[in-house]
């Protein structure tokens, strides 16, 4: 009997990606979703896997599974910064309650366990690339806190059960990812800019642009992730591509790409707490994984216009994300 693997937020970006690589390693895979940030679209190419099985489920309720379950990734909660400025209470319960949910789920079936976590907790951070062993500059009421805080929460409930309940546990502090399956409306940079120049519009720039953030593609985190699961560290890693740039530089990048002479950059205020500078320091990866990201800004937004380019007029002309006002009144 092959070894069954659970995932939460299955149905979102990263979520069905990793659904796709345990089913090609030969797993059993279980996902969970409530769609509140994530697409069924993500997962429609799986409804007939014979060894994946999909379960409606809110993670912030308690999960019983009857089958045994060898790893859990937990994965669930919105993600853009959009997303948990609209949903924000929904984003702090599933980081603090769906994570204790998982972890007790994880005791129960005796499995192995990673949550995600982010480069957010590094916050506005003051050293810079930022090393594992950097504790952040978090505003603990700003809106992005909400997230910042819940997945603060999340790794500190993590080391919890690691060092009371002695559960096998990792904790991935993943850097901006991209790929096919991001939400083209989910306020992100990456789809932002490029349902811009899908749809003829120019591309908005907050501030200056002189911001900066370093994109990884998603099969380089995906390695990485499987990398880690199979070690037995159990304190945080990053795992991101250094390769930084500004947003301003970025758009310019995104105007070639789109080929369309006509686009202009255009700016819009900054968000408040919005990070000055984002790069991880992967020196611990590098050693402990021999991990490092192989796909490059260019091979990965080329994939990723790809993509793009190929949703329905109808799924480009979307804004606004239908799920949240159903969850908003619970
Ligand atoms: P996403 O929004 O595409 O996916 C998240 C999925 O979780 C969605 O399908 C959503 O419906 C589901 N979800 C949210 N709350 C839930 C709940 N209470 N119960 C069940 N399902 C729920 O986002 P993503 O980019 O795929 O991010 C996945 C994970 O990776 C998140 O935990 C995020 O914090 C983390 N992460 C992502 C990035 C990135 O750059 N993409 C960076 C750092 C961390
Ligand atoms: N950004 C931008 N224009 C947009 C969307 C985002 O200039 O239309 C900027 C945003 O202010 C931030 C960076 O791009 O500095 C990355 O934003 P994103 O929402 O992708 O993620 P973050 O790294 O801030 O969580």
């Amino acid at each position: 009997m092959s070894e069954t693997m659970l995932i939460s937020g299955v149905a979102g970006f990263i979520g069905s990606h990793l659904a796709d690589y345990y089913l090609d390693k030969g797993m059993q895979v279980i996902g969970v979703d409530n769609f509140i940030t994530g697409n069924p679209k993500n997962i429609a190419h799986l409804q007939h896997h014979p060894r994946f099985r999909f379960i409606e489920h809110d993670v912030t309720e308690a999960l019983y599974v009857d089958e045994p379950i060898d790893y859990i990734l937990h994965f669930a909660s919105p993600a853009s910064p959009i997303d948990y400025l609209k949903i924000p209470i929904q984003t702090m319960k599933v980081g603090a309650m769906g994570t204790h949910n998982m972890l007790g789920l994880a005791k129960a079936k005796n499995a192995r366990i990673m949550v995600a976590s982010t480069s957010e907790v590094y916050g506005d951070p003051l050293v810079h690339p930022q090393p594992e062993d950097y504790w952040g500059n978090v505003n603990p009421v700003g809106p992005r806190s909400v997230y910042d805080e819940a997945k603060r929460y999340l790794e500190a409930l993590t080391m919890a059960y690691h060092r009371f309940h002695g559960i096998d546990t990792r904790i991935v502090r993943i850097f901006n990812t991209y790929g096919p399956r991001m939400r083209l409306n989910d306020g992100r940079v990456i789809p932002a800019f490029m349902g811009q120049v899908l749809r003829g519009e120019n591309l908005t720039v907050f501030g200056d642009g002189s911001q900066t953030r370093s994109f990884q593609y998603i099969d380089d985190l995906v390695r990485g992730i499987d990398l880690l699961l199979h070690t037995d560290y159990h304190l945080p890693v990053n795992i991101g591509n250094p390769d930084e740039i500004s947003i301003l530089d970025f758009a310019r990048e995104i105007l070639e790409l789109a080929g369309n002479p006509d686009l202009k950059i255009v700016f819009r205020p900054l968000p408040e707490n919005d990070p000055k500078r984002r790069c991880p320091d992967i020196s611990l990866a590098r050693k402990i994984l021999h991990w490092e990201p192989r796909v490059s800004r260019k091979e990965g937004l080329a994939e990723t216009f790809a993509y793009f380019k190929g949703l329905s007029p109808e799924e480009l002309r979307q804004t606004e994300h239908k799920n949240f006002d159903d969850y908003i009144k619970k």
